[in-house]
C-alpha cells in the first residue's frame, strides 16, 4: 500500500536504515543527502552509509553490548547488518567491514529500492511533511540552527568532550577509596584515586608523550580552546593532554586537586586525586571527572592504567572529542523517537545522543518503521526494556539534564529485579542476553513486526 511519503534527511547510517525499514512497508521515500555538494569535512566519498572512521562495527560476541545489539538487530531484519555481514572481514570476534564494500552495497540496494528516491541536495530547514531528520553529528549548519530554532537552543549542543569509562568492578579498591570532597563521613559520591608526587609526575610524563588521534581541520579548534561558529565549548572542556602540557602542576590544581580529600590509608591528603563519578543507576559504571581526551584508544587504556587503582580498569568507553551535533533528547523526543512538538517529525542516528554505528542503525531501524506505521495510521512501537535497543532508547528519551550524555550499548543499562542481579559478570551478561532474546522473539511475533 503506497502512501502519502517521507522525507529522510540524511543518507548515512540511521537515515538509510530508517529509509530501507520505511520503504520495506510501501510508504516511498525521498532520501536527502547533501555529500557530494556540499562536504561535512569527515566524509571523503560520495556513498550512501559512509563509516567516517573505524570499520569495525564492535564485539560480535552475545555477552557484550554491542553483540547482543548486533543481535537483536539480526532479529528485527535490519537491512544495514544484512550488509555489514555480508561485507565482513575477518576481525576475531569483531564486526568489521571492508568499508567500500559495505558502503557500496548500502548504495546499490538503496539507488534500486523501487520505493526510495535519492535527492542529491542539502535540507536546511526541518521540512513541513512528515519526515525523519537523521542528519548526524556533522549536520550542516542551517539545518542545525533550524534544529536549534525548532527545538529551543539550549536543547541543542555542538561539541562532545567525552570522557572515559570504567567498569566499576574492575577498579582496585584496596587503593582507591569513597568519598566526597570534604566528606570523609558519608559514604560518598565518588571513587578516588590517590596519586603521590611520583605517581603523579610519572603520570603527566607519559600523559603528554602519549599518542594522539590526529585532529580534522573542523577540529582544530578545539584543542586551542577556540570555537568557532555558534558552538558550546569551554576551557573546562580542554583535552587532559593538552592541560597537562601548561605546567607540571596544572592537573594537580585543576582536575586532579586533591583538596578536601584524605587517603584513608596514610590519613593524609594526596599529591592529586583522579575522581570517578557514577555514570548508571545500577553503579556499574564509573566516568573519569574531567579526562576529555584526544589519545588513541590503546593509549588511553595504556596510560589510564598507569593511576593507582585503575591498574586492571576495563573502561566501556574510551574519551573523545569532536564535532558532534546532538539534542538533548529526554526533552524533546518520545520513545518512538517522535518530537514531542510534531509527531510526523521523526530524529534518529548520532544527533539524538547514540554512540556506535549499530546503535545509530538500531534508532535509524526504529524510526523508519514508526514513521512508516504514523503515515498508515498504525500504533507507534515501543521496544521492549529487557532489549538493548529499548535501554538505549529509553536511556536517550529519559535521561536526567544533568546525567545526559551521548550513550552507547552496555549492560549497565538494562534494567534487572533483585532476583536476576548474578554476582558473576559473565554469567549475569549472559543471562541478560537469553532474557533478550527470548522477550524481543515473543515481541516480534505479537506486533507482527515486519508486517
Ligand atoms: C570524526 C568522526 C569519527 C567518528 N568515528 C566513529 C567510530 O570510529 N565508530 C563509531 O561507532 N562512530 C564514530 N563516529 C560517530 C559516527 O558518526 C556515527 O556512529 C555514525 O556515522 C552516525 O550515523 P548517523 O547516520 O547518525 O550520521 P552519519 O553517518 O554522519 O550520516 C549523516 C548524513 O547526513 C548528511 N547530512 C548532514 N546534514 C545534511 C543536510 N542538511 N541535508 C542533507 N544531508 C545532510 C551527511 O552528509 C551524512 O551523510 C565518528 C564521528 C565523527 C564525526
Amino acid at each position: 500500500m503506497k502512501e502519502n511519503g517521507l522525507i529522510v534527511v540524511g543518507g548515512g547510517l540511521a537515515g538509510c536504515e530508517a529509509a530501507w525499514q520505511a520503504a520495506q512497508r510501501g510508504v516511498r521515500v525521498r532520501l536527502y543527502e547533501m555529500r557530494p555538494l556540499v562536504n561535512t569535512g569527515a566524509h571523503v566519498t560520495d556513498r550512501l552509509a559512509e563509516l567516517v572512521c573505524s570499520n569495525s562495527f564492535g564485539s560480535n560476541q552475545v555477552d557484550r553490548g554491542t553483540g547482543l545489539l548486533l543481535n537483536e538487530l539480526r532479529m528485527l531484519g535490519s537491512f544495514l547488518i544484512r550488509c555489514a555481514d555480508e561485507a565482513a572481514l575477518p576481525a576475531g570476534r569483531a564486526l568489521a567491514v571492508d568499508r567500500d564494500k559495505f558502503s557500496q552495497r548500502v548504495t546499490k540496494a538503496i539507488l534500486e529500492h523501487p520505493n526510495i528516491t535519492v535527492i542529491r541536495e542539502e535540507v536546511k530547514s526541518i521540512p513541513e511533511a512528515p519526515a525523519i531528520i537523521a542528519s548526524g553529528p556533522l549536520t550542516s549548519e542551517s539545518l542545525s540552527a533550524s534544529i536549534a530554532t525548532f527545538l529551543g537552543q539550549a536543547n541543542l549542543f555542538f561539541y562532545d568532550a567525552i570522557s572515559p569509562i570504567v567498569e566499576a568492578d574492575t577498579i582496585n579498591m584496596s587503593i582507591a577509596f569513597r568519598a566526597s570532597r570534604y566528606d570523609q563521613e558519608s559514604n560518598g559520591d565518588y571513587i578516588n584515586c590517590p596519586m603521590n608526587q611520583d605517581e603523579y609526575e610519572y603520570f603527566v610524563n607519559e600523559l603528554i608523550k602519549a599518542e594522539r588521534i590526529p585532529l580534522r581541520p573542523f577540529e582544530e579548534k578545539i584543542e586551542s580552546g577556540v570555537i568557532s561558529g555558534k558552538g558550546q565549548f569551554f576551557e573546562a572542556c580542554l583535552p587532559i593532554e593538552v592541560l597537562a602540557q601548561r605546567g607540571k602542576d596544572a592537573l594537580a590544581y585543576g582536575p586532579l586537586r586533591p583538596v578536601g580529600l584524605r587517603d584513608p590509608r596514610t590519613g593524609k591528603r594526596p599529591y592529586a586525586v583522579v575522581q570517578l563519578r557514577q555514570d548508571n543507576l545500577a553503579g556499574t559504571l564509573y566516568n573519569m571527572v574531567g579526562f576529555q581526551t584526544n589519545l588513541t584508544f590503546p593509549e588511553q587504556k595504556r596510560v589510564f592504567r598507569l593511576i593507582p587503582g585503575l591498574e586492571y580498569a576495563e573502561f566501556s568507553r574510551y574519551g573523545q572529542m569532536h564535532r558532534n551535533t546532538y539534542i538533548f533528547s529526554p526533552q524533546s523526543l518520545k520513545p518512538t523517537l517522535q518530537t514531542m512538538r510534531r509527531p510526523d517529525l521523526f530524529m534518529a542516528g548520532q544527533i539524538i545522543g547514540v554512540e556506535g554505528y549499530a546503535g545509530n542503525i538500531a534508532s535509524g531501524w526504529l524510526a523508519g518503521v514508526n514513521a512508516a506505521r504514523f503515515l498508515q495510521g498504525r500504533l507507534l512501537f515501543k521496544l521492549p526494556r529487557e532489549t538493548m535497543i529499548g535501554s538505549l532508547i529509553y536511556y536517550i528519551t529519559h535521561a536526567s539534564e544533568k546525567d545526559f550524555q551521548p550513550m552507547k550499548s552496555n549492560f549497565g543499562l538494562l534494567p534487572y529485579s533483585e532476583d536476576e542481579w548474578l554476582r558473576n559478570k559473565k554469567q549475569r551478561h549472559l543471562y541478560f542476553v537469553q532474557r533478550s532474546k527470548e522477550i524481543l522473539g515473543r515481541w516480534i511475533e505479537e506486533f507482527n513486526v515486519f508486517d
